[in-house]
């Protein structure tokens, strides 16, 4: 079965200072859980003091972002080997907000995938609809499009082992307004089977689903007892070391 994944997305918040008093309390906080995995994701500028400051403890860090070039005349970008450098084992690609604020496409977001594979970071997909869309009846349509156009350009599920997604519905960011678990099983559901059809078998049944959107500490249990939730991906209420390490030790 799928280990369990708990990351925390601190989008633009905190400065250094701030994300590394945070992350310390938490490690303080969080015990040797060996069935799940957890992770935080600070700003870039945060990252490498974050990370230092968790090593050798069960906490993880990760970046919100990358480009996909190694290296070049990209002012203002930073490419997936110096987010590795700096200590991270993770990356959020495809956010929705990069998508609507940042104009990211599906298609640079497959190669920010493929550049995360490169430089052994495990990219966390993100896919979802948007509220338009959901009263439309378009969410089947536009998560497969999504994982079609944002995993182009993979031939064989080997070149896809460790890939983590998360199902982030637009409307569900920030709203409190978190899906029924019912709804999200349904979905992940079908993101399983879509992978199955384009992957197979094995790849399908190892890439971890995570849910996020309005995920709290009264809400994730129930999540997390679906057998296709297998993990949450957290804004607001990571942020706050007492309030994430709830969401972390649910059971
Ligand atoms: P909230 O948990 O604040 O709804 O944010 C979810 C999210 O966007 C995580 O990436």
């Amino acid at each position: 079965s799928r280990k369990a994944l708990i990351a925390g997305n601190w989008k633009m918040f905190k400065t250094g200072s701030q994300a590394v008093a945070t992350a310390k309390k938490l490690a303080q906080l969080v015990e040797n859980m060996d069935d799940r995995d957890i992770m935080i994701a600070p700003t870039l500028l945060s990252l490498p003091l974050v990370s230092q400051n968790l090593e050798g403890t069960p906490v993880k860090t990760g970046a919100q972002n990358l480009f996909h070039e190694k290296e070049g005349a990209f002012t203002g970008e930073v490419s997936a080997e110096m987010i590795k450098a700096a200590g991270a084992d993770y990356v959020i690609i495809g956010h929705s907000e990069r998508r609507q604020y940042f104009h990211e496409t599906d298609n640079g977001i497959s190669k920010k995938i493929k550049a995360a594979f490169d430089a052994r970071l495990t990219p966390i997909l993100c896919i979802g609809e948007t509220h338009e869309e959901k009263k439309e009846e378009k969410t089947f349509y536009v998560l497969d499009k999504q994982i079609r156009n944002g995993l182009k350009g993979f031939r064989s599920a080997d070149e896809l082992s460790g890939l983590v997604i998360a199902y982030e519905p637009v409307w569900a960011i920030g709203t409190g307004n978190v899906a029924t678990p019912e709804d999200v099983e349904t979905t992940h559901q079908y993101v399983r089977s879509l992978i199955m059809e384009i992957f197979g078998k094995d790849l399908a049944n190892a890439t971890r689903i995570l849910y996020g959107g309005s995920v709290k500490p009264d809400n994730v249990s129930v999540l997390m007892s679906m057998q296709n939730i297998d993990g949450a991906l957290v804004g607001g209420a990571s942020l706050d070391a007492d309030t994430f390490i709830k969401i972390i030790k649910f059971d």
